[in-house]
């Protein structure tokens, strides 16, 4: 007589194969079965043909991938649990030692961070280039170079480089061209169709920010357009472990289908304060790539607003602003303790509007690029909420300097 344990944990389940309904089912597995040893001997982890083991993916994983890939126009996501780890991701599976990678001055910080850190240990070196001068990189680029990052719009400072121009030179050198796509999302413009039969190689996203919305998962894919290459990052995504969780991908399933409204509702949100922000005499610099006298505006419009002068496009929710150098920087410390609507804390992509000061001044190279601005910068990653409220929060904030 089995106990009734056994029965239950053997209990005959078989999923509804005829059940119909917005959202896909949410299957969690480590282990996977197979119906006999030869099965399992065939089994090849490498191909979407069947599973083998949850690391390798499930179809609640190979769905969110699917989607990825649409949302990007790509043909092969892997996906891993941070956007961080999506960098790294690519990192180590595209570099050895005695290799170097170069990064623009205004990346991602802790993708400077990896680079300054593991990568060095493992005897990759890494350079700095100015993303708003392709001569510069064209300069920097070796016979050791096998890997370019790209951002944009530049995390924090906004500067919205020449991404055909860059992505030209690393073609004609051979070198593979990674972009960290999180500002752009896949709807600001397309990462593998740049215009002239230019595109990136890779495609990297933070799905933490727009495609979860929530400010509640982490998760990042990598995207591509290369057998080749989607299969050498796959090989390191399989021996270093990378795996993300069912319930994380549900959330994002949820979300992803919302994406563009919300990132366009973020961005009229933010173009509406940056503009207003604009007319403020406590700021001697708006930056956001949409409006005219941001650094790379030209670039931008060409890109994401179709070169129609005064076209709208898109440009996601955030934007930076930097005061004037009257304002100590413990001032503006006290204009962000004074918001009450934006709560100060880092990511975005979420419902609630966040502020960051940042000290520029210690996170560019000198050496690369000037940085022109001696008051303090405040980047405003803008939520959902009503636009006048979050105004009227602005204005009263303005007020405790
Ligand atoms: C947030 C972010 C990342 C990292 O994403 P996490 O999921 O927080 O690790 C990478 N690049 C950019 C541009 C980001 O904004």
């Amino acid at each position: 007589m089995r106990k009734p344990i056994t029965d239950l944990i053997h209990h005959p389940y078989v999923p509804p194969a005829t059940f119909a309904a917005p959202q896909p089912g949410v299957h969690k597995a480590s282990t996977v079965f197979f119906a006999d040893v030869a099965a399992m001997r065939a089994r090849d982890w490498k191909t979407k043909a069947g599973y083998t083991y949850g690391l390798h993916g499930t179809p609640t994983t190979f769905t969110l991938e699917e989607r990825l890939a649409a949302l990007e126009g790509g043909t092969a996501t892997l996906l891993v649990p941070s956007g961080l780890a999506a960098i790294s991701l690519v990192a180590f599976a595209l570099l050895k030692s005695g290799d170097e990678v170069l990064i623009p001055d205004n990346a991602y910080g802790p993708s400077k961070a990896l680079a300054s850190g593991e990568l060095a240990n493992f005897g990759i070196t890494h350079r700095l280039y100015d993303a708003m001068n392709p001569a510069d990189l064209a300069a920097k680029l070796s016979e050791r170079t096998r890997l370019v990052w790209l951002e944009a719009a530049g995390s924090v400072t906004m500067e919205f480089p020449d991404l055909p121009a860059l992505v030209r030179l690393c073609r004609n050198r051979g070198v593979v061209a990674a972009l960290d796509n999180t500002w752009g999302a896949g709807l600001a413009f397309s990462p593998f169709d740049l215009g002239n039969g230019l595109g990136v190689d890779i495609s990297v996203h933070a799905l933490t920010k727009y495609p979860s919305g929530g400010g509640d998962v982490l998760m990042g894919s990598v995207v591509t357009r290369d057998d080749r290459l989607h299969n050498a990052l796959k090989l390191t995504h399989m021996r270093m472990g990378f795996g993300v969780g069912a319930n994380d991908a549900e959330l994002l399933l949820r979300s992803l289908p919302s994406i563009e409204l919300r990132y366009a509702a973020h961005d009229r949100n933010a173009r509406i304060l940056a503009r207003w922000f604009e007319g403020r005499e406590e700021i001697a610099q708006v930056l956001h790539p949409a409006l005219p006298g941001s650094p790379g505006h030209a670039n931008w419009q060409r890109l994401c607003a179709g070169d129609v002068p005064g076209g709208d496009g898109l440009a996601a929710g955030l934007f930076s602003v930097v005061f004037d150098e009257r304002y100590s920087a413990d001032q503006v410390d006290c204009f962000c303790d004074s918001l009450q609507l934006f709560r100060l804390g880092y990511s975005w992509g979420g419902p609630i509007s966040l502020v960051v000061p940042y000290d520029i001044g210690l996170m560019r190279d000198a050496s690369v690029a000037r940085w022109p601005h001696r008051g303090t910068l405040v980047r405003f990653s803008v939520g959902l909420e009503a636009v006048g409220d979050l105004q009227a929060d602005l204005e009263q904030a303005l007020a405790a300097l």
